[in-house]
């Protein structure tokens, strides 16, 4: 099935064809492991999750890297003045990192270069700009030469006579010749500042140059897709295309995908603004992790996501939609039923999906097929339209649309000891036999107050989680 993608760069919905037919290179842009990352940061690393594991849906073998910036102005700032060094200070919020991406379902980048390992290769890519007359030296420092690469702004639409006099977009604390002119090596300026030796003094990379430097290395001089919040489109991707292009001479990246902002009460979810929640706040505050994924996961990936406890509680509940339906398709034995019906609403269902996620992944639309065809196919089991040919098939596609939402097994943190409460079960069944009501009722409540419920049917008794 033909894929398309909205790619920044053209501004237009493209269909994807990656460099080799059945494998896909990409990038994404990974945190600064300053500090426990944000519930916002995370609707990007959950975009990411979404677009892989609808790569590999379609059959696609994906390779994916995410950097680790574990060295910058702030890292340094922070060591210096608890006197770690930036390894000892930056290993817990890696560590904090992974978790959080375990919490989430997110699964792991094939590599995770870490910006202070890669220094060598950083080098050699100055080296490169050097040679091609795209960078300058102050004092230590070398700058990129925006006036001098030809196509700067292009990926952010922003035409070079607007840049020369926009606003101050890069913080940075040395001397320029232009404003939007970045540092590809910034010289070393405090007393036990952490530094590296290089051709043009010790020092230490700009923060642009690691993911430059880092992809090429893992993905060649040209990949697929580089993707990353929009808040990255300018400078920063639009730098590393000005750095990996002056340097190579060939086009750095395919296609550029990007999400939008996670929004708080309609306002950007920013430390600077004060209004963000880490995701362990949240998960303390009692939020299953599972009902954040799928809050994160179920607006489309380019339109802004208002952020609310509202809309977490609205996903615990179309979670237990979900896995309501698949224990009834586990435990019903449907005889007969309408053998037409029945496989037209699975092929009608799967083909919805597929048209709706393969369009610049509408995740949106593909949750409305899912959600209609469990109301059509709960419709079936209740007028005994649905086919046993019907339930297992039904039960593999919910499978299979699960390898990407990942939503239906229950979350650690909240799991339950199944053995018990099977135990339980049986306990109360015996209960029952010997017509002692009383102790039924009292095993029944005493699961309610776990948060399990019992649910007695034709076919025996179930239970889920509340
Ligand atoms: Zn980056």
């Amino acid at each position: 099935m033909m894929i398309s993608f909205y790619n920044t760069l053209t501004r237009k919905v493209e269909d994807f064809k990656p460099i080799e037919d059945c494998k896909v290179g990409m990038y994404s842009c990974g945190p600064t492991v300053y500090d426990f990352a944000h519930i916002g940061n995370f609707r990007a690393n959950i975009f990411v999750d979404i677009l892989k594991r609808s790569l590999k849906y379609f059959g696609y073998e994906i390779k994916h890297v995410m950097n680790l910036t574990d060295v910058d102005d702030r890292i340094i700032d922070i060591s210096l003045k608890k006197e770690m060094t930036i390894q000892e200070y930056t290993k817990p919020y890696i560590e904090a990192f992974f978790e959080d991406l375990r919490t989430l379902r997110i699964q792991p980048a094939d590599v995770f270069p870490k910006a202070t390992e890669h220094i060598e290769d950083m080098i050699n890519m100055i080296e490169a700009l050097q040679k091609n007359s795209l960078t300058y030296d102050r004092s230590g420092s070398v700058y990129y030469k925006i006036s001098n690469f030809k196509n700067y702004g292009e990926l952010a639409g922003i035409k070079p006579e607007d840049l020369k006099d926009g606003a101050r977009i890069d913080t940075d604390r040395y001397d320029k010749d232009n404003v939007q002119d970045f540092a590809l090596w910034k010289a070393k300026k405090l007393d036990g500042e952490p530094c590296w030796e290089s051709p043009f003094g010790c020092g230490r990379p700009g923060w642009h140059l690691e993911c430059s430097a880092m992809s090429i290395k893992y993905l060649g001089e040209t990949f697929d897709i580089h993707c990353g919040g929009e808040d990255l489109i300018f400078p920063h991707h639009q730098n590393e295309i000005a750095q990996s292009e002056g340097a190579t001479g060939k086009r750095f990246v395919n296609y550029w995908l990007h999400c939008a902002h996670l929004q708080l009460d309609g306002e950007k979810m920013s430390k600077s603004l004060g209004n963000f929640y880490t995701l362990r706040d949240l998960v303390a505050k009692g939020y299953d992790p599972i009902a954040l994924r799928y809050t994160l996961l179920a607006t489309h990936y380019r339109s802004p996501l208002v952020f609310s406890f509202e809309t977490v509680e609205q996903s615990a509940a179309a979670i237990n939609r979900l896995r309501d339906f698949r224990r009834r398709l586990e435990r019903e034995k449907p005889e007969g039923g309408d053998v037409n019906k029945s496989s037209e609403v699975l092929e009608t269902a799967d083909k919805g999906f597929n048209e709706k996620l393969s369009n610049d992944l509408n995740i949106s639309g593909a949750l409305g097929e899912v959600f209609t065809f469990v109301r059509n196919i709960n419709g079936m089991l209740d007028d005994r339209e649905l086919t046993e040919q019907g339930r297992i098939g039904a039960l593999a596609l919910l499978c299979k649309w699960d390898s990407i939402l990942d939503v239906l097994k229950e979350s650690e943190r909240g799991a339950v000891d199944k053995e018990y409460v099977e135990e339980m079960i049986a306990k109360r069944i015996e209960a029952r036999k010997e017509k002692n009501w009383h102790e039924a009722d009292r095993i029944r409540n005493e699961l309610l107050d776990d948060g399990i419920i019992l649910e007695d049917t034709p076919q025996g008794t179930t239970w889920k989680k509340k």
